[in-house]
């Protein structure tokens, strides 16, 4: 089991951590060999116990596959964080879902990351004792 770190998607390198859902934090693993209990390979699956995505390595080097296969799993974890159990076993429910889904967020990025997104930062004076002087929000 490889755990890739760094924070947030990095689209080149593929690099995610870890992705927050209501109100659990999940870790995403991309993981070589990923098989269900029949045997077949497996592009994901998500871990509602202990609050793991796994990405099959691969078939999740290619990146508009890999953002499927991930959002797949999201939604599955948004129902079920939602409380909606019913709805977060329903494949093809979150087979549509997250097509739709990935096909927003693609086509909307920027305008999300305006909405959303926050370039902010914190800047801390301090003195020579690591005494806090001043803290400012700057926006870029
Ligand atoms: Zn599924």
């Amino acid at each position: 089991m490889t755990e890739i770190r760094g924070e947030g998607i990095q689209a080149d390198t593929l690099e995610i951590k870890q992705l927050r859902i209501g109100h659990h934090d999940y870790k995403v693993i991309q993981k070589d060999g990923l098989k269900n209990e029949d045997k077949h390979d497996m592009y994901g699956q998500i871990d509602y116990d202990t609050k793991e995505i796994e990405l099959n390595k691969e078939y999740t080097q290619n990146e508009q596959v890999m953002q499927n296969v991930l959002i797949h799993e999201v939604v599955h974890g948004l129902f079920h964080e939602s409380a909606l159990f019913d709805e977060a076993h329903n494949e093809e429910l979150v087979e549509r879902l997250s097509n739709t889904l990935h096909g927003f967020l693609k086509d909307n990025i920027d305008v999300l990351n305006a909405v959303y997104g926050s370039d902010e930062e914190i800047i801390e004076v301090r003195g020579y004792d690591g005494k806090l002087i001043s803290k400012e929000r700057v926006i870029h």
